[in-house]
């Protein structure tokens, strides 16, 4: 089992600037990532809020390049999914290997939240889907329902009229949660009509999806709408299952920190969209990954008993 200093859990905007600002610390630090590093940013089509980028920049490439730029500083990335945390070994356990090391940042962002309705897993991939930019290009000229009304839905819907011949947002409450831009951009777009006080209680198809089963909350009225795909865009959930018992977490599961990242256990920081916090941006999750680091950095240069040379040079 080889040593690090630090081990990141997780591959998005957190992840990799807490790579970044480790491995030019000079710490020797693996990041671990589940799928391939990006995160949820990689599977945003266009990011138009991250600075220095007026005309906005597309998801994969920021990622790419933030991914680039994180080997390049020398920070090791292996595919893995940690199932485990040995505390008081600073053991990290993925399904078959085990890694050892001083202090751990969890970087492990959210999954998306299900509806929770019939249909949805059964008809998980033959319509249903929770990622316009993964599948969105299935459903070409096809009427397509998003379910939800924060950025992602709204988002999701702006890109799915690309290829849909009809988009169809359905939100629970009579106004969307979505940054008033987004929302403008939408309600101005032809191609998306809005379902507003209505959720949807049954996803019906049988080879594939080809309704929905719609109610209104305020006058009960119930109706079906036709539709090929149904995108399900209602939140996020942080990846912290295997923290449970270990550390400190909200009611729903976001880790809890102080301002410097650290959590309830000490050598252990927690940055990016894991984390309870007010604004989940690309930009808040890799503030919090620098934070993060140079945090642990710290931890691990006084454990080894080394001079703490300050910020200079970071
Ligand atoms: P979100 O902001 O939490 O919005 C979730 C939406 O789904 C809300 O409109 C909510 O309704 C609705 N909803 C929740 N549970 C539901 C249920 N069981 N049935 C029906 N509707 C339900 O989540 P998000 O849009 O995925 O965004 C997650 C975070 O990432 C947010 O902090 C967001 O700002 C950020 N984000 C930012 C950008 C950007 O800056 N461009 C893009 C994507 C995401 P209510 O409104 O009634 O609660």
């Amino acid at each position: 089992m080889k040593d690090y200093d630090i081990i990141i859990i997780g591959g998005g905007p957190a992840g990799l600037t807490a790579g970044i600002y480790a491995s030019r610390a000079r710490m020797r630090t693996l990041l671990i990532e589940r799928l391939a590093p990006g995160g949820q940013a990689a599977l945003t089509e266009i990011i138009e809020n991250y600075p220095g980028f007026p005309e906005g920049i597309l998801g994969p490439k920021l990622m790419e390049k933030m991914r680039e730029q994180a080997i390049k500083t020398g920070l090791g990335i292996i595919s893995g999914e940690v199932t485990e945390i040995e505390v008081k070994k600073g053991i990290v356990k993925t399904k078959d290997r085990e890694h050892k090391a001083l202090a751990i940042i969890i970087a492990s962002g959210a999954h998306p939240q299900k509806l929770g309705v019939l249909g949805e897993d059964l008809l998980l991939g033959k319509g249903v889907s929770y990622c316009a930019t993964c599948d969105g290009p299935l459903f070409k000229g096809q009427d397509i329902v998003v379910v939800g009304g924060g950025d992602s839905a709204v988002e999701e819907a702006l890109f799915l009229t690309k290829f849909a011949k009809k988009v169809i947002l359905i939100h629970r409450r009579d106004r969307l949660r979505a940054a008033k831009i987004l929302q403008g951009r939408a309600l101005a777009n032809e191609r998306i009509e809005f379902i507003l006080d209505s959720v949807i209680t049954e996803i019906l198809g049988k080879k594939g999806v080809n309704r929905v089963k719609v109610k209104n909350k305020k006058t009960k009225e119930e109706k079906e709408i036709p539709c090929q795909g149904v995108f399900i865009s209602i939140g996020i959930i942080p990846a912290t299952e295997f923290l449970k018992g270990l550390i400190n977490m909200d009611e729903k599961g976001y880790l809890l920190t102080d301002e410097d990242m650290k959590t309830s256990v000490a050598g252990i920081y927690a940055c990016g969209d894991c984390r309870k916090k007010l604004l989940r941006q690309i930009i808040t999750a890799c503030g919090e990954g620098a934070l993060a680091a140079f945090a642990a950095t710290k931890y691990v240069e006084e454990l080894k008993g080394m001079a703490y040379p300050g910020n200079s040079d970071r």
